[in-house]
């Protein structure tokens, strides 16, 4: 089974994701617990709490098919000691928060390294500090799932080798994840245009860091061309991507019972792309 949503908002409380959630009809979400362009923000009310378990239920969807996102201004690996501090404190409480809500995976983006250090060095302060994260956290039955990215800028994880690099520096694999997007793959260098080159890229994915750890996909279209480097997300179908690649991730199994999330870009036709990939599914 597929289970397919956006990321959509949850401006005014958490809860409203739920809402949002059920008017484009999908069985999976994703949300941002929290005002992803502040670093402080007030602790989860109850009152909102209860609400979203509420909500939660009238949408059927399990937690397992729901993937937060943490904030943007996170920077794991940052070449600065106090900045990772900060960005450490940040996403321990992004995983309470998650706790709290009993959602049981976190989607987030690897780190930049600033040019200011390498990328190895970079992927370990990375990998350290997820150790950290996972020792401040020992009941926590949060993954933390990492994103693989465009590589724009300086941001690490455009390759499957750095995903399987932090990966292999954390002592608790258990607690460890991977969500792909597959406009970052693409644009990335990763073609999944023909079955051939799509075929071609999940065998590297799966020789490189493997599908055990893939806990989510981000599905979009892509603006720019392949191996450009640049993350700019577009409609299914209108980008340089195609519908062939959606058609292929729909009819491969691999992607079963995980969360599924459009983040694409004009919101108005999401239940539409919902289901156009369901659509896809050929009934075995
Ligand atoms: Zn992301
Ligand atoms: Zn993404």
């Amino acid at each position: 089974m597929k289970y397919i949503g956006a990321h959509v908002s949850a401006s005014g409380g958490v809860f409203n994701a739920c809402i949002n959630a059920n008017v484009i009809g999908a069985k999976a979400f994703a949300l941002f617990t929290k005002n992803q362009r502040q670093w402080k923000v007030k602790d989860l009310e109850s009152k909102v709490i209860d609400k979203w378990f509420l909500e939660l239920e009238k949408t059927g969807i399990q937690t397992k098919h729901i993937l937060p996102h943490d904030s943007y201004l996170i920077n794991l690996g940052h070449p600065i000691i106090e900045n990772r501090e900060k960005s450490f404190h940040a996403f321990v409480d992004e995983v309470q928060r998650c706790d709290i809500l009993t959602l049981d995976r976190l989607n987030f983006h690897p780190g930049s390294h600033l040019r200011k250090i390498s990328e190895e060095e970079c992927l370990d302060n990375i990998a350290q500090t997820l150790n950290r994260v996972i020792d401040a956290t020992p009941t926590s039955k949060v993954k933390l799932v990492i994103e693989n990215t465009a590589g724009q800028g300086s941001n690490m994880g455009y390759k499957f080798e750095h995903l399987a690099h932090i990966i292999s520096k954390v002592d608790d694999k258990s607690r460890m994840g991977v969500c792909i997007d597959t406009c970052h793959m693409f644009t990335a260098g990763y073609d999944i245009r023909t079955k051939e080159e799509y075929d071609k890229t999940w065998e590297e994915f799966s020789s490189v860091v493997g599908f055990e750890y893939l806990m989510g996909m981000h599905i979009n279209d892509s603006k720019p061309e392949l191996g450009s480097r640049v993350d700019r997300h577009d409609s299914l179908g209108e980008g340089k991507i195609g519908w062939d690649s959606f058609k292929y991730l729909m009819n491969d199994d691999r992607m079963d019972d995980i969360p599924l999330i459009l983040e694409t870009i004009n919101e108005d036709i999401w239940g539409q792309e919902i289901q156009a990939l369901y659509s896809f599914v050929e009934k075995a």
